[in-house]
């Protein structure tokens, strides 16, 4: 096993894990900022509207966001490594494990490893075709077809929307009768003649004919039902990745990494920023700040403040 040692480990590469290693290159902080996927900037591959909320820029498309974060980290000295999965943390000897089996040896871990969304974990759900991973982006496939959307918050209702717009019918199905999504994306969802919203029923089952999704087995306040859908897009929330401080640093009861005003886990010198332990304000805004938050108390604790 080779090892290696730097003054902090950043673990994921998205908007937090990006601004963490500027803010490291800036302080002069020797880092590694460790990504498991084969590209950089996590959720914002997953955004196909323009960012118009981010203060300072008017309007942005992710991938410009993503281009410029890591340019800037690029610039700047910042180090980010790409497929580089990390599978273990040892908090009291300060080490991470890469799946390759590299060991890096630290003085402060930086989890920033985000959410992931929520699956129904049904059979098929991997393997149909006709399973969207997004609204905006494939709504055109969807053309004259019928679609499912699960979930009742505004992901699900702002998606049934625009697929409103190409497919023949959306069909929105919720587990409960009370709707997490607000009223400027429920109210046009209610008044648009093809979308119908089905509420009190569970999926159970995607039905399947030549890998292709035909159906949904439902069962609702009337009972077991089918639903015909040629596709599916699921918003049923999300879960933080925060399995790998899970077994020596407290969790809220929905999983997010628990932090202190510095970004501390319960875990002496492990960080957590961004959205794995921003259940309240999951945004871009908040992970940046994080990260600088982070970075500046670490390099405080390890002494090195001018
Ligand atoms: C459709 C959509 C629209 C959005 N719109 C906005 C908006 O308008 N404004 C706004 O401010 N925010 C918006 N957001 C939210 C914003 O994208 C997130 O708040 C932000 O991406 C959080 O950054 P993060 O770095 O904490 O996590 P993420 O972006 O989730 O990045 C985490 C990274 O960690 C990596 N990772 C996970 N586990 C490991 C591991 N074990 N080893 C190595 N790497 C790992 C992941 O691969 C990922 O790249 C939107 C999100 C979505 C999905």
């Amino acid at each position: 096993m080779s090892k290696v040692e730097k003054d902090v480990v950043i673990i994921g590469c998205g908007p937090a894990g990006m601004a963490a290693s500027i803010w490291c290159a800036d302080l002069g902080l020797s880092h590694i900022a460790a990504e498991k996927g084969s590209a950089f900037g996590g959720q914002l591959s997953k955004i196909f509207q323009p960012i118009t909320n981010y203060p300072g820029i008017a309007s942005i498309d992710s991938r410009g966001l993503a281009d410029a974060l890591i340019g800037q980290a690029e610039a700047v000295g910042g180090d980010l490594r790409a497929k580089s999965d990390v599978i273990a943390i040892d908090p009291n000897r300060l080490t991470v494990e890469l799946a390759s089996g590299v060991q890096l040896t630290t003085k402060a871990i930086v989890l920033a490893t985000g959410v992931r969304r929520c699956r129904l974990d049904l059979a098929g759900e991997t393997e149909l075709e006709g399973i969207l991973e997004s609204g905006a982006k494939q709504a055109a496939e969807t053309a004259n077809a019928r679609v499912a959307v699960v979930g009742g918050g505004d992901a699900a209702f702002e998606n049934a929307l625009i697929l409103s717009k190409f497919a023949s019918e959306v069909t929105v199905i919720h587990h409960s009768s009370r709707f997490r999504a607000r009223e400027q994306f429920l109210e046009p969802a209610r008044r648009d003649p093809k979308i119908r919203i089905i509420e009190s029923a569970v999926v159970r089952e995607l039905v399947g004919h030549n890998g292709k999704l035909k159906a949904l087995t439902v069962d609702g306040r009337d009972g077991i039902m089918q639903i015909a859908a040629d596709f599916l897009l699921v918003r049923t929330g999300v879960v933080p990745n925060a399995e790998l401080i899970a077994s020596f640093a407290k969790l809220d009861p929905k999983g997010y990494a628990v932090i202190d005003a510095n970004c501390e886990t319960t875990a002496e010198m492990i960080f957590a920023v961004g959205d794995v332990a921003s259940p309240l304000a999951p945004t871009i805004p908040t992970a940046v700040g994080q990260a600088a938050t982070a970075i500046k108390v670490i390099r405080q604790r390890l002494g090195r403040e001018v």
